[in-house]
């Protein structure tokens, strides 16, 4: 058995592509390289397990080999302010730079827009995201810690 994801990548033969096994509905085209466990998942599975976690890395099977592909692209928006609830009056729809302990990631944010709800900001805090120097750029916190550590 293979044990890394990559290994489990590369290793993956063409012909055991197929239904998804989760839903059993569309074709295994996907596939999370930070998720344990390593899974082939359909492009509905796919989005419905990241729609909190938009700064996986994730994997597309092209034809011929996975390549890299982004949350974003298959419609993944991050909804803040409710718990990742639907806001019933969202403020603004924005793509931001996301910096994780996976590299940086487009993400599109969709603030709440709720009279008296928090701002952006907490929002963002919300996530354990905090803003970064310039506009639409955050952090988790894990890398700011991390940076915090490194400048010790
Ligand atoms: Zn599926
Ligand atoms: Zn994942
Ligand atoms: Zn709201």
């Amino acid at each position: 058995m293979p044990t890394t994801v990559l290994e489990f990548m590369r290793d993956f033969p063409e012909r055991d592509r197929g239904p998804c096994t989760v839903s059993g509905e569309g074709q295994n085209d996907y596939i999370c390289v930070v998720c344990p466990g390593a899974e082939l998942l359909c492009k509905i599975c796919i989005v419905s397990t990241h729609e909190q976690l938009p700064f996986h890395k994730i994997k597309q099977w092209n034809g011929s080999h996975f390549e890299a592909c982004e949350l974003r692209g298959l419609g993944i928006q991050v909804r803040l302010g409710h718990g990742g609830q639907v806001c019933p009056s969202p403020q603004s729809t924005a793509s931001w730079d996301l910096i994780s302990e996976h590299g940086i990631m487009r993400v599109d944010v969709v603030f709440c827009g709720c009279v008296g709800g928090p701002g952006v900001a907490a929002q963002l805090r919300e996530m354990g995201w905090l803003r970064w120097n310039g506009n639409n750029v955050c952090a988790t916190e894990r890398v700011i810690e991390q940076m915090h550590q490194l400048q010790l």
